[in-house]
Protein backbone atom coordinates (compact mmCIF):
# COMPACT_ATOMS: atom_id res chain seq x y z
CA UNK A 1 0.00 0.00 0.00
CA UNK A 2 1.38 3.31 -1.45
CA UNK A 3 1.59 6.69 1.35
CA UNK A 4 -1.18 8.46 0.62
CA UNK A 5 -3.57 5.00 0.26
CA UNK A 6 -6.93 4.93 2.40
CA UNK A 7 -7.49 2.09 4.56
CA UNK A 8 -11.36 1.66 5.93
CA UNK A 9 -12.03 0.49 9.45
CA UNK A 10 -15.99 -1.23 9.78
CA UNK A 11 -17.32 -0.48 13.56
CA UNK A 12 -15.75 1.85 16.26
CA UNK A 13 -15.69 -0.37 18.89
CA UNK A 14 -13.19 -1.37 21.39
CA UNK A 15 -11.11 -3.03 18.74
CA UNK A 16 -11.99 -0.90 15.73
CA UNK A 17 -11.43 2.15 17.12
CA UNK A 18 -7.78 1.32 17.95
CA UNK A 19 -7.53 -0.26 14.33
CA UNK A 20 -8.07 3.10 13.23
CA UNK A 21 -5.67 4.69 15.48
CA UNK A 22 -3.20 2.46 14.93
CA UNK A 23 -3.71 3.17 11.13
CA UNK A 24 -3.78 6.51 11.29
CA UNK A 25 -0.60 7.14 13.68
CA UNK A 26 1.92 5.18 11.15
CA UNK A 27 1.43 8.59 9.16
CA UNK A 28 0.73 7.12 5.91
CA UNK A 29 -3.04 6.42 5.38
CA UNK A 30 -5.66 8.66 5.39
CA UNK A 31 -8.35 6.27 7.11
CA UNK A 32 -11.93 6.08 7.41
CA UNK A 33 -14.61 4.88 10.58
CA UNK A 34 -17.59 3.62 9.60
CA UNK A 35 -20.21 2.47 12.74
CA UNK A 36 -23.92 2.30 12.12
CA UNK A 37 -25.37 5.05 14.72
CA UNK A 38 -24.15 8.05 15.70
CA UNK A 39 -23.48 7.61 19.55
CA UNK A 40 -21.16 4.32 18.81
CA UNK A 41 -18.99 6.59 16.18
CA UNK A 42 -18.64 9.35 18.59
CA UNK A 43 -17.60 7.11 21.54
CA UNK A 44 -15.15 5.94 18.65
CA UNK A 45 -14.12 8.71 18.23
CA UNK A 46 -13.74 9.85 21.58
CA UNK A 47 -11.72 7.26 22.40
CA UNK A 48 -9.24 7.66 19.84
CA UNK A 49 -8.68 11.10 21.09
CA UNK A 50 -8.36 10.07 24.79
CA UNK A 51 -5.61 7.55 23.37
CA UNK A 52 -3.56 9.89 21.63
CA UNK A 53 -3.76 11.90 24.73
CA UNK A 54 -2.39 9.43 26.60
CA UNK A 55 0.34 8.82 24.04
CA UNK A 56 1.40 12.72 24.13
CA UNK A 57 1.30 12.71 27.55
CA UNK A 58 4.08 10.14 27.22
CA UNK A 59 6.02 11.66 25.00
CA UNK A 60 5.14 9.19 22.50
CA UNK A 61 4.00 11.44 20.33
CA UNK A 62 3.84 15.13 20.01
CA UNK A 63 0.84 17.19 20.27
CA UNK A 64 1.41 18.23 16.45
CA UNK A 65 1.89 14.36 15.94
CA UNK A 66 -1.64 13.41 17.79
CA UNK A 67 -3.25 16.47 16.32
CA UNK A 68 -2.41 15.36 12.77
CA UNK A 69 -3.67 11.63 13.38
CA UNK A 70 -6.75 13.09 14.48
CA UNK A 71 -7.40 14.48 11.62
CA UNK A 72 -6.40 11.66 9.17
CA UNK A 73 -9.44 9.92 10.62
CA UNK A 74 -12.80 10.61 8.99
CA UNK A 75 -15.89 9.00 10.89
CA UNK A 76 -18.92 7.92 8.77
CA UNK A 77 -21.96 6.12 8.75
CA UNK A 78 -22.04 5.61 4.80
CA UNK A 79 -20.84 2.09 3.88
CA UNK A 80 -20.36 3.99 0.62
CA UNK A 81 -18.47 6.88 1.37
CA UNK A 82 -16.90 4.74 3.40
CA UNK A 83 -14.91 1.76 1.14
CA UNK A 84 -15.10 4.33 -1.41
CA UNK A 85 -11.44 4.01 -3.19
CA UNK A 86 -10.48 1.96 -0.20
CA UNK A 87 -7.39 -0.41 -0.55
CA UNK A 88 -7.67 -2.24 2.36
CA UNK A 89 -11.30 -2.32 4.47
CA UNK A 90 -10.88 -3.92 8.20
CA UNK A 91 -13.71 -5.17 9.78
CA UNK A 92 -14.20 -4.69 13.26
CA UNK A 93 -17.88 -5.16 13.84
CA UNK A 94 -20.09 -7.25 16.36
CA UNK A 95 -18.88 -11.05 16.40
CA UNK A 96 -22.43 -12.02 15.36
CA UNK A 97 -22.10 -14.35 11.93
CA UNK A 98 -25.49 -12.90 10.61
CA UNK A 99 -24.28 -9.39 10.81
CA UNK A 100 -21.18 -10.26 9.13
CA UNK A 101 -22.33 -12.45 6.28
CA UNK A 102 -24.82 -9.07 5.63
CA UNK A 103 -22.03 -6.90 5.67
CA UNK A 104 -20.04 -8.65 3.35
CA UNK A 105 -22.60 -8.84 0.70
CA UNK A 106 -22.80 -5.05 1.05
CA UNK A 107 -19.13 -4.81 0.74
CA UNK A 108 -19.03 -6.94 -2.24
CA UNK A 109 -21.09 -4.34 -4.04
CA UNK A 110 -19.51 -0.97 -3.08
CA UNK A 111 -15.86 -2.12 -2.61
CA UNK A 112 -13.19 -1.69 -5.43
CA UNK A 113 -12.76 -4.86 -7.20
CA UNK A 114 -9.33 -5.51 -6.19
CA UNK A 115 -10.31 -4.10 -2.26
CA UNK A 116 -8.86 -6.34 0.30
CA UNK A 117 -11.73 -7.14 2.60
CA UNK A 118 -9.84 -8.32 6.18
CA UNK A 119 -12.01 -8.95 9.40
CA UNK A 120 -10.79 -8.77 12.63
CA UNK A 121 -13.14 -11.86 13.82
CA UNK A 122 -11.80 -13.97 16.77
CA UNK A 123 -13.88 -16.98 15.96
CA UNK A 124 -16.37 -16.97 12.74
CA UNK A 125 -15.04 -18.45 9.44
CA UNK A 126 -12.85 -16.19 6.70
CA UNK A 127 -14.17 -19.19 4.10
CA UNK A 128 -17.71 -18.81 5.15
CA UNK A 129 -17.46 -14.47 5.39
CA UNK A 130 -15.77 -15.34 1.56
CA UNK A 131 -18.31 -17.37 0.36
CA UNK A 132 -21.11 -14.50 0.03
CA UNK A 133 -18.47 -11.59 -1.66
CA UNK A 134 -18.17 -13.22 -4.88
CA UNK A 135 -14.54 -13.05 -4.28
CA UNK A 136 -13.54 -14.96 -1.99
CA UNK A 137 -9.72 -14.97 -3.21
CA UNK A 138 -10.22 -11.04 -2.02
CA UNK A 139 -10.66 -12.24 1.68
CA UNK A 140 -8.62 -12.69 4.59
CA UNK A 141 -8.30 -12.79 8.20
CA UNK A 142 -6.29 -10.07 10.04
CA UNK A 143 -6.77 -10.68 13.88
CA UNK A 144 -5.28 -7.81 16.05
CA UNK A 145 -5.13 -8.31 20.18
CA UNK A 146 -6.67 -5.74 22.45
CA UNK A 147 -5.74 -3.11 22.59
CA UNK A 148 -4.53 -2.62 19.40
CA UNK A 149 -2.78 0.42 19.93
CA UNK A 150 0.27 -1.33 21.93
CA UNK A 151 0.01 -4.81 21.58
CA UNK A 152 2.70 -5.82 18.38
CA UNK A 153 1.00 -9.22 16.95
CA UNK A 154 -1.24 -9.49 14.10
CA UNK A 155 -2.46 -13.61 13.24
CA UNK A 156 -3.23 -13.36 9.51
CA UNK A 157 -5.89 -16.07 8.31
CA UNK A 158 -5.88 -17.48 4.81
CA UNK A 159 -9.17 -18.55 4.13
CA UNK A 160 -9.91 -21.74 2.31
CA UNK A 161 -9.75 -19.44 -1.42
CA UNK A 162 -7.45 -16.69 -0.33
CA UNK A 163 -5.37 -16.07 -2.99
CA UNK A 164 -1.21 -15.78 -1.99
CA UNK A 165 -1.31 -12.22 -3.62
CA UNK A 166 -4.22 -11.26 -0.79
CA UNK A 167 -1.99 -12.84 1.98
CA UNK A 168 1.29 -11.32 1.03
CA UNK A 169 -0.44 -7.64 0.78
CA UNK A 170 -2.17 -8.24 4.11
CA UNK A 171 1.43 -8.82 5.46
CA UNK A 172 2.83 -5.70 3.91
CA UNK A 173 -0.15 -3.58 5.26
CA UNK A 174 0.44 -4.98 8.66
CA UNK A 175 4.27 -4.18 8.54
CA UNK A 176 3.59 -0.33 7.23
CA UNK A 177 0.90 -0.58 10.66
CA UNK A 178 4.00 -1.64 12.17
CA UNK A 179 3.16 -5.14 13.23
CA UNK A 180 4.29 -8.58 13.33
CA UNK A 181 2.24 -10.86 11.75
CA UNK A 182 1.93 -14.86 11.36
CA UNK A 183 0.40 -16.67 9.36
CA UNK A 184 -2.27 -19.21 10.02
CA UNK A 185 -2.33 -21.51 6.89
CA UNK A 186 -5.67 -22.90 7.07
CA UNK A 187 -9.04 -21.31 8.56
CA UNK A 188 -8.98 -23.17 12.18
CA UNK A 189 -11.24 -22.13 14.16
CA UNK A 190 -9.31 -20.28 17.40
CA UNK A 191 -6.46 -19.29 15.02
CA UNK A 192 -3.11 -19.72 17.27
CA UNK A 193 -3.65 -17.62 19.68
CA UNK A 194 -6.61 -18.71 20.96
CA UNK A 195 -6.68 -22.25 20.11
CA UNK A 196 -3.82 -22.39 22.81
CA UNK A 197 -4.98 -19.72 25.39
CA UNK A 198 -8.66 -20.54 25.76
CA UNK A 199 -8.36 -24.48 26.35
CA UNK A 200 -5.55 -23.24 29.19
CA UNK A 201 -8.24 -20.84 30.65
CA UNK A 202 -10.79 -23.25 30.58
CA UNK A 203 -8.06 -25.54 32.60
CA UNK A 204 -7.72 -23.37 35.36
CA UNK A 205 -11.60 -22.90 35.77
CA UNK A 206 -11.71 -27.13 36.06
CA UNK A 207 -8.69 -26.79 38.74
CA UNK A 208 -11.04 -24.09 41.00
CA UNK A 209 -14.41 -26.38 40.10
CA UNK A 210 -12.76 -29.50 41.72
CA UNK A 211 -11.26 -27.92 44.53
CA UNK A 212 -7.53 -28.40 43.60
CA UNK A 213 -6.20 -24.88 44.43
CA UNK A 214 -7.72 -21.24 44.90
CA UNK A 215 -7.60 -18.90 42.26
CA UNK A 216 -5.17 -16.91 43.66
CA UNK A 217 -2.66 -19.66 43.72
CA UNK A 218 -3.84 -20.61 40.53
CA UNK A 219 -2.54 -17.40 39.49
CA UNK A 220 0.20 -17.05 41.40
CA UNK A 221 1.54 -20.20 40.42
CA UNK A 222 1.03 -19.70 36.64
CA UNK A 223 2.88 -16.02 37.35
CA UNK A 224 6.10 -16.89 39.12
CA UNK A 225 5.85 -20.45 37.78
CA UNK A 226 5.20 -19.93 33.47
CA UNK A 227 5.92 -16.14 34.02
CA UNK A 228 2.98 -14.92 32.31
CA UNK A 229 2.23 -11.59 33.57
CA UNK A 230 -1.61 -12.06 34.73
CA UNK A 231 -2.31 -15.27 35.67
CA UNK A 232 -5.46 -16.73 33.96
CA UNK A 233 -7.92 -16.62 36.17
CA UNK A 234 -7.14 -12.72 36.41
CA UNK A 235 -7.04 -12.97 32.73
CA UNK A 236 -10.60 -14.25 31.93
CA UNK A 237 -11.91 -11.91 34.28
CA UNK A 238 -10.28 -9.50 31.67
CA UNK A 239 -11.17 -10.89 28.44
CA UNK A 240 -14.73 -11.91 30.03
CA UNK A 241 -16.40 -14.89 31.21
CA UNK A 242 -19.14 -15.41 28.29
CA UNK A 243 -16.59 -14.65 25.63
CA UNK A 244 -14.62 -17.01 26.76
CA UNK A 245 -17.36 -19.60 26.96
CA UNK A 246 -18.82 -18.42 23.46
CA UNK A 247 -15.63 -19.47 22.11
CA UNK A 248 -15.26 -23.04 23.82
CA UNK A 249 -18.97 -23.07 22.08
CA UNK A 250 -17.41 -23.00 18.73
CA UNK A 251 -14.45 -25.11 19.55
CA UNK A 252 -17.09 -27.55 20.56
CA UNK A 253 -19.31 -27.37 17.64
CA UNK A 254 -16.31 -27.19 14.86
CA UNK A 255 -14.18 -29.96 16.38
CA UNK A 256 -16.44 -31.88 17.65
CA UNK A 257 -14.28 -32.96 20.12
CA UNK A 258 -14.71 -33.52 24.42
CA UNK A 259 -11.49 -31.84 24.95
CA UNK A 260 -13.31 -28.45 24.47
CA UNK A 261 -15.87 -28.75 26.72
CA UNK A 262 -16.37 -25.70 29.14
CA UNK A 263 -15.89 -26.20 32.55
CA UNK A 264 -19.42 -26.48 34.13
CA UNK A 265 -18.34 -23.75 36.53
CA UNK A 266 -17.74 -21.55 33.97
CA UNK A 267 -20.81 -21.85 32.27
CA UNK A 268 -22.88 -21.35 35.93
CA UNK A 269 -20.53 -18.00 36.34
CA UNK A 270 -21.93 -16.77 32.88
CA UNK A 271 -25.45 -17.33 33.90
CA UNK A 272 -24.97 -16.02 36.88
CA UNK A 273 -23.93 -12.85 35.46
CA UNK A 274 -20.64 -12.95 36.98
CA UNK A 275 -18.55 -11.99 33.57
CA UNK A 276 -15.72 -10.36 34.67
CA UNK A 277 -13.95 -7.02 34.71
CA UNK A 278 -16.82 -5.33 33.03
CA UNK A 279 -19.98 -7.07 35.22
CA UNK A 280 -17.97 -5.87 38.64
CA UNK A 281 -17.30 -9.72 39.20
CA UNK A 282 -15.62 -12.73 38.01
CA UNK A 283 -13.17 -14.52 39.66
CA UNK A 284 -12.31 -11.54 41.43
CA UNK A 285 -14.13 -8.42 42.62
CA UNK A 286 -13.81 -5.47 40.69
CA UNK A 287 -15.26 -2.46 42.50
CA UNK A 288 -15.44 -0.05 39.66
CA UNK A 289 -14.17 -0.82 36.08
CA UNK A 290 -10.64 0.14 37.00
CA UNK A 291 -10.17 -0.93 39.86
CA UNK A 292 -7.70 -3.95 40.52
CA UNK A 293 -8.69 -6.18 43.09
CA UNK A 294 -6.82 -9.02 41.75
CA UNK A 295 -3.45 -9.83 43.78
P1 LIG B 1 -17.48 -4.10 20.08
O1 LIG B 1 -18.83 -4.58 20.45
O2 LIG B 1 -16.70 -3.29 21.06
O3 LIG B 1 -17.56 -3.25 18.71
C1 LIG B 1 -18.25 -3.67 17.59
C2 LIG B 1 -18.79 -2.44 16.87
O4 LIG B 1 -19.32 -2.85 15.60
C3 LIG B 1 -19.93 -1.76 17.63
O5 LIG B 1 -19.63 -0.40 17.83
C4 LIG B 1 -21.12 -1.94 16.68
O6 LIG B 1 -22.04 -0.86 16.70
C5 LIG B 1 -20.42 -2.04 15.33
N1 LIG B 1 -21.24 -2.60 14.28
C6 LIG B 1 -22.33 -3.39 14.36
N2 LIG B 1 -22.80 -3.67 13.13
C7 LIG B 1 -21.98 -3.06 12.25
C8 LIG B 1 -21.94 -2.96 10.83
N3 LIG B 1 -22.86 -3.56 10.09
N4 LIG B 1 -20.98 -2.23 10.27
C9 LIG B 1 -20.03 -1.62 11.03
N5 LIG B 1 -20.03 -1.67 12.37
C10 LIG B 1 -20.98 -2.38 12.97
O7 LIG B 1 -16.66 -5.41 19.66
P2 LIG B 1 -15.07 -5.61 19.58
O8 LIG B 1 -14.61 -6.23 20.84
O9 LIG B 1 -14.44 -4.37 19.06
O10 LIG B 1 -15.02 -6.77 18.47
C11 LIG B 1 -15.07 -6.47 17.10
C12 LIG B 1 -14.47 -7.63 16.33
O11 LIG B 1 -13.12 -7.82 16.75
C13 LIG B 1 -15.17 -8.97 16.55
O12 LIG B 1 -15.17 -9.67 15.34
C14 LIG B 1 -14.29 -9.66 17.59
O13 LIG B 1 -14.34 -11.07 17.49
C15 LIG B 1 -12.94 -9.17 17.18
N6 LIG B 1 -11.89 -9.18 18.21
C16 LIG B 1 -12.16 -8.77 19.48
C17 LIG B 1 -11.13 -8.76 20.44
C18 LIG B 1 -11.39 -8.29 21.85
O14 LIG B 1 -10.52 -8.48 22.71
N7 LIG B 1 -12.52 -7.65 22.13
C19 LIG B 1 -9.83 -9.17 20.09
C20 LIG B 1 -9.58 -9.54 18.77
C21 LIG B 1 -10.63 -9.56 17.84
Amino acid sequence: MERGSKVTVLGAGLMGHGIAQVASQVGMFEVSILDVEKAYLDRGMKMIQDSIGKFVERGKLTKDEGDAALKRIHPTMDLREAVGGSQLVIEAATEDPRLKLDLYRKLSQLAGEDTILASNTSSISITLLGSVTGRPENVCGMHFFNPPQLMPLVEIIKGNRTSDETVNRVREASAKLGKETVLCKKDSPGFIVNRLLVPALNEAIFLVHEGVADPEDIDKAVRLGLNWPMGPLQLLDYVGLDTTLNITEVFMNEFQDSKYRPSPLLREMVRAGFTGRKSGKGFYEWSSPSATKAK
